[in-house]
């Protein structure tokens, strides 16, 4: 490789790097701050991406920081089902409201 035998330093001094070596250099260009705790890395490599704005958020992250997206299915649904009742509740108001005006039109009459 590169002209350098199995035996000169220099293929020694590149060659030895190892899966937890690149792991590092990852986290770095992903700007990523080196963490010693085993349990805290797998955390930082565990976070989620928005499909939405590709904004990096924390592992249990439900919506995008930056653009407020659901992250997953679960998420997405829940916010589905509160926008439907937000939905309902409008609806119901406006029936409601409705009722109330011709109410006051049937007593001033
Ligand atoms: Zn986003």
């Amino acid at each position: 490789m590169f002209g350098w035998s199995p035996n000169s330093t220099m293929y020694r001094r590149y060659t030895h790097l190892h899966g937890t070596d690149t792991d590092d250099t990852f986290r770095a260009l992903e700007g990523v701050e080196m963490v010693e705790d085993k349990a805290a890395a797998s955390k930082v490599l565990e976070r989620r991406r928005c499909l939405n704005c590709n904004e990096w958020n924390g592992a249990d992250a439900l919506y995008c920081l930056k653009c407020g997206s659901p992250l997953d299915e679960a998420a997405a649904q829940a916010l589905l089902d509160k926008r439907r009742m937000e939905e309902d509740l409008m609806k119901m108001y406006n029936e409601l409201m409705k009722l109330q005006r011709e109410k006051a039109k049937k007593t001033s009459l």
